[in-house]
């Protein structure tokens, strides 16, 4: 049953979360991207309001901020759409927003970055200041994106023992992100994204004076297969005891050392705080582990390989789209059970802490 949440394509997602969503009679709205998507489709950030309009909480799902992470994070919103949860959220007086694919163009492309090859969860930056420095991956990045591509095994070789040379740098490590390599990995851009403006505008118009605002954002890729990590990167004492208290004490915080994300600057939920002042907000990052890092790893350096030669030869750039998809979505029913399950445990949690404060 839970399989049937998955879609197979982004145009697939967004026709049966909008569908879902009307069914619900949720309050839908498109934010219209200026690109086209694989299969020449209309690209679009499109948001759901269910439950009370003026509750004075509101619980915020959002997929897809790292593109083909998205059918994880879709598959848990047409899940969500069709539980009874969410109708309970609406009964304690608590609205539900749903943010379906912050990064359309990436989830229709099969790529983990935007239509300027940007991290999202690195953009969200104060820009008048600079980018934290990240030497670790200057020094990396040669090897990391290729002039070719399959790499040779002199790259791979270099790379390996690079790596191995780099491993425990974690502030700032490989992935904590970086400004100056436009066609490199975990690209933070010089500027706000199109993603970075529309969701700024959909919590100034929904997130804006509740007295509380619960956010989970679901992402795939990093740790062991199937198992979902609740991150928590908010800092301050006094939300950490409530996330811990609603979310459990396998609540890793981003910070510590067991934590499987790296430290990062300008990740999206970050912004609430600019945008939502005076609410108490309580945010987490789901993300479900996949394959082994090192096959992550590969087809991010293949994404960004491809996106610095878009005229690769046809079976070449297949090839790379599929590897990213496989990265990021374990097409199996035992790890499709495994999301769906630990994500409703988390909304459940989200909504009854919701209820609590
Ligand atoms: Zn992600």
């Amino acid at each position: 049953m839970s399989a049937a949440f998955f879609s197979a394509t982004y145009a697939e997602a967004r026709r049966r979360f909008l569908e879902a969503a009307r069914e619900r009679a949720a309050a839908v709205e498109s934010h219209r991207h200026a690109r086209q998507g694989a299969e020449g489709e209309e690209l679009a950030l499109d948001t759901a309001l269910l439950g009370p309009a003026d509750a004075d909480r509101l619980f915020i799902v959002s997929s897809g901020t790292h593109g083909a992470e998205g059918f994880s994070g879709s598959a848990c919103q047409l899940a969500l759409l069709n539980d009874e949860l969410s109708r309970r959220a609406a009964e304690r007086g608590i609205a539900l927003l749903l943010i379906h694919a912050v990064n359309p163009f990436g989830f229709s492309h099969l790529k983990r970055t935007n239509e300027d090859n940007i991290d999202l969860n690195r953009n969200f930056n104060d820009f008048s200041q600079p980018y934290p420095a990240n030497p670790v991956y200057e020094e990396i990045h040669p090897l990391l994106v290729p002039s070719a591509w399959p790499p040779s095994e002199e790259n791979e070789a270099k790379l390996a023992a690079a790596m191995v040379r780099l491993a425990g740098q974690r502030s700032p490590g490989v992935s904590s992100g970086q400004d100056r390599h436009p066609d490199g990995l975990f690209y933070a851009g010089t500027g706000p994204s199109w993603s970075n403006r529309a969701i700024r505008s959909i919590l100034q118009r929904y997130g804006r004076n509740r007295r509380h605002l619960a956010w989970i954002d679901v992402h795939t890729g990093l740790g062991p297969y199937g198992h979902g990590e609740k991150i928590f990167g908010q800092h301050d004492a006094e939300t950490t005891a409530r996330a811990k208290a609603w979310w459990g004490q396998d609540l890793i915080v981003a910070t510590a050392a067991e934590s499987v994300s790296p430290r990062t600057a300008g990740y999206m939920m970050a912004c609430s705080r600019e945008e939502c002042p005076g609410t108490a907000i309580t945010h987490s990052t789901m993300e479900y582990g996949t394959v082994p890092n090192a096959e992550v790893r590969h087809a991010l350096r293949g994404e960004a390989w491809l996106a610095g030669h878009p005229d690769a030869p046809a079976d070449r750039a297949a090839a790379i789209r599929r590897a990213v998809r496989d990265a990021f979505f374990v097409d199996a029913d035992d790890w499709k059970g495994m999301i769906l399950g630990q994500f409703r445990a988390f909304a459940l949690q989200t909504i009854n802490g919701l209820s609590s404060s």
